[in-house]
């Protein structure tokens, strides 16, 4: 059996396969983006209906396609997160293979941690195998709902689902719902059923959260002032580089507002502290309930005190705003009210993901299993990674900060093909025919058609 060469695979066809696709396409790279499901599914099969940014529309900046609709400073609503993904699909027309798994990638000539797989990947997937030059795992940050396993231990009746698994709330069984989590999941999870007037048990954890506007403004856009966003994650304390740090809480939903867990508990939701175990057929929370309310404000204080500098050492004349948040519910004990599980209809598991590279045999990971990589490209040469939450900004794994991402793989991705090039190594024969395609009238004959290429759509972020 035959076995295709391509000079690049990219793995996975969401926002950031495709936004790397956009720069192989404009750099004349040939390449295949390979999608184990449809493209960008993940917005419309892992997001419930009410779903909407908490970043504002302004933020969504893909390689050559900014957000360019009515209402800037507006959060898309799912809907239009989905038509406005499918519009920079359409707009360059990547090199997609949907419904097609890549089940292993191996690196060829040395084996597993070879120093420079100078004969490239094997990358086997549900439709054969493919020689790719160099690989980008463009995967996303969530790859497996995590549920911990104390719901094995709930009656096999009650109705249980994870947040990526959560639609509407008419789709849980009648009565109350638990839902275990607060980070952007979980919180705006409770909301959702809340409004629908479903009786809501929430067990807090220790997620921070920030005030949708202070001071006249978005919080997002100051943040943005500031810099904060910009910012290197090799710049920030050691101690708060952690990729899988639980997001703030806050919501987009009807133009966007706070979430305030005080002010839900005061109109009838009933919070709990972190869930711990089961017993005796009743659930068990630990006693941080108070801490966690307290810790999360201190954040949102925290946020508009950084905001109050930022104004103050530029000399802004804008709204003064209370900076502080007055608590306008206090809990009655720290682990919350007892609840049985009787008690409950269904529960939301709001608890997050884990990531899973099983079918990537490369000696890239740390102990924790985390890929390492510097912005993106490991120390095995031709393997990169993009889209991870904090691969180099605030916004690596979001709207906001991929495009200089992708720009900056692009680059590596090119440097590579030329050295192989230069080099004449195995690697380069494959890169070095499909750059050489078809040559532009305008381009000297020693300069290789994909060369020339580069670089044609203004690339973003550079
Ligand atoms: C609940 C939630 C809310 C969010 N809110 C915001 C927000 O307000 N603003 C914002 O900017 N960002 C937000 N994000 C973050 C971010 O925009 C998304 O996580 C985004 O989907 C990441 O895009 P991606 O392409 O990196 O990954 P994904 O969208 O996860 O795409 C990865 C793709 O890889 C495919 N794949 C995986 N393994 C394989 C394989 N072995 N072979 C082939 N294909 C494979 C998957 O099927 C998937 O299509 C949110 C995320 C979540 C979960």
């Amino acid at each position: 059996m035959s076995v295709e060469h391509l000079p690049v695979v990219v793995v996975g066809g969401g926002q950031a396969g495709l936004a790397m696709s956009w720069h192989l396409v404009a750099d004349g790279v040939e390449h295949a983006v390979l999608e184990r499901d449809a493209a960008l599914h993940t917005w419309s099969d892992a997001r419930w209906d009410s779903f909407c940014l908490v970043t504002p529309n302004w933020q969504c900046r893909l390689p050559g396609y900014d957000y360019a609709g009515p209402d800037p400073d507006g959060f898309m609503v799912r809907s239009e997160i989905i038509s406005w993904l499918d519009g920079y699909r359409a707009s360059f027309g990547p090199p997609l293979r949907e419904h097609l798994a890549v089940t292993a990638v191996r690196p060829l000539g040395d084996g597993p941690g070879a120093e420079d797989p100078a004969g490239g990947f094997a990358v086997r997937t549900t439709a054969g195998e493919i020689v790719a030059e160099q690989v980008v795992v463009a995967t996303g940050g969530y790859h497996t709902p995590a549920i911990p396993r104390l719901a094995e231990r709930l009656p096999a009746g009650l109705h249980q689902v994870h947040s990526a698994g959560y639609t509407r709330p008419a789709d849980l069984p009648d009565g109350p719902v638990l839902v275990v989590g607060t980070g952007q999941s979980g919180a705006q999870i409770a909301e959702d059923l809340h409004l629908a007037g479903r009786q809501v048990h929430l067990a807090v954890g220790n997620a921070p959260r920030f005030a949708r506007r202070y001071r006249g403004r978005d919080v997002i856009a100051w943040m943005h002032d500031t810099g904060h966003y910009a910012k290197p994650v090799t710049d920030k304390p050691v101690e708060e580089r952690d990729q899988d740090r639980t997001n703030h809480y806050v919501t987009g939903r009807d133009g966007g507002r706070d979430i305030d867990l005080r002010a839900f508990a005061r109109d009838g939701m009933v919070l709990h502290g972190r869930l711990l175990g089961v017993e005796d057929g009743r659930l068990r929370f630990a006693d941080d309930l108070t801490v966690n309310l307290d810790a999360a404000d201190e954040v949102y204080n925290g946020i508009n005190g950084l905001i109050d500098t930022h104004i103050a050492a530029k000399g802004l004349d804008v709204p003064v705003g209370p900076s502080r948040y007055a608590p306008v519910w206090r809990p009655d004990s720290d682990t919350g009210p007892d609840l049985g599980f009787g008690e409950l209809a269904a529960v939301v598991w709001a608890t997050g993901f884990t990531r899973d590279y099983r079918w990537l045999h490369a000696g890239v990971f740390d102990g924790a299993g985390h890929p390492q990589h510097r912005r993106g490209v490991t120390a095995l040469p031709g393997l990169y990674f993009l889209g991870l939450p904090w691969q180099h900004t605030w916004g690596s794994g979001r709207f906001a900060g991929l495009a200089p991402d992708a720009a900056y793989l692009a680059d590596r991705i090119a440097d590579r093909i030329a050295e192989c090039l230069a080099g004449g190594r195995a690697a380069g024969t494959v890169a070095a025919a499909a750059i050489a395609g078809p040559r532009r009238a305008d381009q000297p004959a020693d300069q290789p058609a994909g060369a020339g290429g580069r670089g044609e759509p203004a690339r973003d972020g550079r």
